[in-house]
């Protein structure tokens, strides 16, 4: 047992955690944030990251502006049968590796004086006495809260009892990502979406000059191929003719594509056992909303401010609690949900062909399911 009280635990450190970790510290507590790979490492995501969240990363000390990065302001959706239309993004976004994203954070929470605990798996996360014991396969860590940060999947759900999976059968799907990075000409302030079969992929700039390419399809779609990436590309993702020549003449830059399975969208509960949960491990939104990330880290900011004031004994842990699942639901339950269902448009091929070829007819439609799944700037 470590004799140590921190006043924050934080299991995992992606966008959710690494952000509410810089904002605690900065605020003078003391954080231990666990992470079980090490940085940098890539991460199965489309890089594209909304307007939404500029400021914020700038005031934790990212220094974007300054980073050359792609400005990404409209998109290009393509149907399975290649009919497309081009829209104006409101708010846009920018593109930047999760690689020099996540690293580039982590190194800020470290110079703030964050204990951050690398290659350290979280096993178990119990609330005794009214402390949390973080426990790792070595040490166990005591803490005055618990965050749950750990993303969309993790050993943990099952030892809090959260029983978010849903059996394939009891139609609940289950999606598969696949992740490079390439080079290729396209223009930097596009991001694209091409629709195939049962998926999509997007394409938009990220820094160094690369592309990030990265779809999500129904894991049927790999079952029926054989369970190989590549011959699936062949005869369902090349199918779409935009998807076709891109990757005849993309160099890809991966030995490999990343990949991860057993891909959900959902809301799941904001509060386990005493455990405040944020980002996807809180809930997920479809990816084709480019909005996850953003939402990671606007929880951050609320789960700190209600942290900052439980710390300074301003509320009950009751409160703080409520408060916290309030606001959650609050600011990001109705896009989930619509996320949800822009995720059944795109699901099937027929459907898509003509969603695509109705919100070409009529853009505001478009527009207006963008907005949806979109928040302000914070
Ligand atoms: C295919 C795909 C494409 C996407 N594209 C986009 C996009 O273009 N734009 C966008 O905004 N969003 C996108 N998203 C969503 C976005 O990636 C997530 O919403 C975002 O990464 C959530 O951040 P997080 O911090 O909650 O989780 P993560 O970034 O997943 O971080 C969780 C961390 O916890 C660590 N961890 C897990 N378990 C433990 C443990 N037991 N102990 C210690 N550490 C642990 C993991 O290693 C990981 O680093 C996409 C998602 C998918 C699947």
């Amino acid at each position: 047992m470590n004799e140590q009280i921190v006043d924050c635990g934080i299991v995992g450190g992606g966008l959710a955690g690494l952000t509410l970790a810089i904002q605690l510290a900065d605020a003078g507590y003391s954080i231990i944030l666990f992470e079980k790979e090490k940085y940098p490492f890539h991460k199965v995501c489309g890089e594209y990251i909304s307007m939404e969240s500029y400021d914020f990363l700038e005031r934790l000390g990212m220094p974007l502006s300054n980073m050359d990065l792609p400005m990404i302001s409209e998109v290009k959706i393509s149907s399975p049968n290649g009919t497309t239309f081009t829209r104006k993004l409101d708010l846009g976004g920018f593109g930047i590796s999760r690689y020099t994203l996540d690293s580039t954070l982590a190194a800020i929470a470290k110079a703030k004086g964050v204990i951050l605990l690398e290659e350290t798996k979280v096993t178990d996360v119990v609330f005794e006495n009214d402390l949390f014991l973080i426990k790792t396969d070595q040490h166990t860590y005591r803490a005055k809260i618990a965050y749950g940060a750990y993303g969309k999947r993790s050993a943990l759900d099952k030892k809090l009892n959260r029983g978010l999976i849903k059996p394939v059968s009891s139609g609940g799907k289950n999606y598969v990502a696949v992740k490079y990075h390439v080079k290729i000409a396209l223009p930097a302030n596009r991001i694209e979406l091409h629709n195939f079969k049962d998926g999509y992929c997007g394409i938009s700039k990220v820094d160094g000059d690369n592309y990030c390419l990265c779809y999500l399809t129904d894991s049927k779609n790999l079952k029926n191929n054989n369970g190989d990436i590549k011959v699936m590309e062949q005869n369902v993702l090349m199918k779409n003719p935009f998807l076709k020549k891109y990757f005849a003449e993309a160099v890809i830059l991966y030995q490999q594509p990343l990949t991860i399975s057993q891909v959900m969208f959902s809301k799941k509960s904001t509060t386990e056992n005493h455990v405040l949960m944020l980002g996807d491990a809180a809930g997920s939104i479809a990816p084709l909303c480019g909005n996850g990330m953003s939402m990671a880290m606007h929880a951050s900011l609320q789960a700190f401010l209600l942290a900052d004031q439980y710390l300074k004994g301003r509320i009950s842990r009751e409160d703080f609690e409520k408060s916290y699942g309030d606001q959650w639901n609050h600011l990001f339950s109705k896009r989930i949900k619509t996320g949800q269902y822009i995720q059944h448009l795109f699901g099937k091929a027929l459907l898509t062909n003509i969603v695509i070829g109705m919100l070409k007819k009529v853009p505001f439609l478009a527009d207006k399911l963008i907005s949806s799944t979109h928040g302000h700037r914070f």
